[in-house]
């Protein structure tokens, strides 16, 4: 199995290969000046084989995200599938936009001048996803890391296996061998990987291994993306539809069993309105989910026991207000709210990641900003009100990856809005023109002529210098 490929397939878990990482970031590179990546034919041709490849696996990619994740094919379908689908499709409409060279503006001294900024592809590009959303987290930067012209070595979490599985299998069907590489492989293996010298690194997943990656990149002074994570509030007040918003909050929070960056984590809101909100969202529950939502397909479970044990200490938190039980046999959380939750209670001390939503209440906006401006900066901001003044308080007085106001998760299927974080919850952003961006060095380049006249103009900054240059 470990000859699939030293270089071509992907370098199995039992680290035996890893002593070849530094030949197959050599090899890498190698094929990246030797410029077969920069064509945009070929990228073009990359990143529709790309597609092509998710479009004819769809359902084997359904059946591996259900395997990883118990998730309904819709789900794997709307938030993988098709989304990463979408992202190439995209990327294929604009590429040659995006890849042109701009020509800033520029002053008279330049008159003679070409000012171009060129988008130059780093060279080897390492992206690591998360295993929550494993097809999109892991592919859609590899969509702009394509697209930009660079080489790439994907590693998919491991922890999602069917899926890492996958795509190991299959990238090396439809892509380029010799410029896209699959890594599979656990912390052992993604600690020799780290050690490599990379131009660029894309990592998505926690706090905690984005400062191990950040730290990694150091050595070579390597930029990075880090895509991370963190507890996105939620602020309701009584001027908010309470049936619409309880909709939104449920559908935002259980989707993935709320394993997502973006789901709200916790919310902020007056008591009134927590009686409320609780009363819909019990509705809304048995909706969505029926009776008892342990029997509905709809709803996934928690991708590991380990996940589970960490998600069941926190029910202890507060009390249940909605839901609370769960079966360890099958990693089920029951969809649940807590109430008399303490900011200092553990819950509220790391970002939840489950099906779990605390209640902390506050008086008014002013102390919900009060509240998180205390604390990290999150990955979104989410805050359900009719009055403007409100939602610009919140849009101004607080600092967050991103901002959805009287809805949840929806900001990230807008294209041409950034997705990123800011403080412990990331940095760098991408989608849409960012995707492409993020992948590309912008060099600045002066090209000048012997031009006569250019010449003269520009003499004067040549010694011996005198009083009257100065004044020029
Ligand atoms: P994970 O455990 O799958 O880790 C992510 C990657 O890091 C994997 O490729 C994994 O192999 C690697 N890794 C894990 N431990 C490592 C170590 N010790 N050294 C080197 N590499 C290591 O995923 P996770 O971190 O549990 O993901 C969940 C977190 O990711 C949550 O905090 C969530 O908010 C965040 N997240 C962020 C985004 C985003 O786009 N901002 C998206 C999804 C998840």
């Amino acid at each position: 199995e470990a000859k699939i490929s030293r270089f071509n397939g992907y370098v199995p878990i039992n680290g035996k290969d890893m002593s070849n990482y530094a030949e197959m970031v050599q090899s890498a590179r190698e094929t990246f000046y030797s410029g077969k990546t920069r064509p945009m034919d070929f990228r073009i041709k990359q990143i529709k084989q790309l597609r092509k490849m998710i479009e004819e696996n769809k359902s084997d990619f359904s059946g591996a995200l259900s395997t990883d994740l118990r998730r309904t094919k819709f789900e794997n379908y709307v938030l993988e599938v098709d989304f990463t689908i979408n992202e190439c499709t995209h990327m294929l409409r604009h590429i040659k936009e995006w890849a042109a060279p701009e020509r800033p503006s520029k002053t008279w001294v330049n008159v003679f001048d070409e000012v171009v900024i060129h988008k130059e592809p780093y060279g080897v590009v390492l992206v690591m996803g998360a295993w929550n959303y494993p097809l999109q987290l892991t592919l859609a930067p590899v969509v702009g890391a394509i697209a930009a012209g660079n080489c790439v070595i994907i590693k998919p979490s491991e922890v999602a296996s069917a899926v890492a599985k996958l795509i190991a299998d299959l990238v090396p069907k439809y892509l380029d061998n010799e410029c896209y590489k699959v890594v599979y492989g656990g912390v052992p293996e993604t600690t020799e990987l780290l050690k490599q010298k990379f131009d660029y690194i894309f990592y998505t997943g926690s706090t905690t291994v984005g400062r191990i990656v950040r730290e990694a990149s150091n050595k070579f002074l390597t930029p990075v993306t880090l895509e991370l994570g963190g507890k996105s509030p939620t602020y309701i007040d009584n001027t908010a539809d309470i049936p619409i918003t309880a909709k939104r909050l449920v559908w935002g929070k259980f989707i993935n069993a709320g394993q997502t960056c973006i789901a709200p984590d916790y919310v902020l809101c007056t008591k009134e309105v927590q009686d409320k909100i609780i009363e819909e969202c019990k509705r809304v529950i048995k909706e969505y989910y029926g009776e008892d939502p342990k029997e509905s397909p709809d709803l996934c479970r928690i991708i590991t026991t380990k996940h589970f044990q960490r998600l069941a200490a926190f029910l202890s938190n507060g009390e249940v207000a909605i839901g609370g039980r769960t079966d360890p046999s099958e990693k089920y959380i029951e969809p649940t709210f807590l109430i008399n939750v303490k900011p200092t209670d553990p819950i509220m001390q790391e970002e939840i990641f489950g099906p779990i939503l605390p209640f902390i209440n506050v008086n008014n906006a002013y102390e919900a900003i009060k509240f998180i401006n205390e604390r990290e900066k999150p990955l979104v901001l989410y805050a359900f009100s009719k009055d403007s003044a409100v939602q610009n308080l919140f849009i101004s007085q607080t600092q967050s990856g991103a901002v959805c106001i009287n809805d949840t998760i929806l900001q990230y299927s807008v294209d041409t809005l950034p997705f990123g974080g800011v403080g412990m919850s990331g940095m760098g952003a991408y989608h849409g023109k960012l995707s492409y961006d993020t992948f590309v060095h912008p060099k600045g380049c002066l090209l000048r002529t012997f031009n006569f006249i250019g010449e003269f103009v520009g003499s004067s900054r040549y010694p011996p210098y005198s009083e009257t240059k100065l004044k020029l």
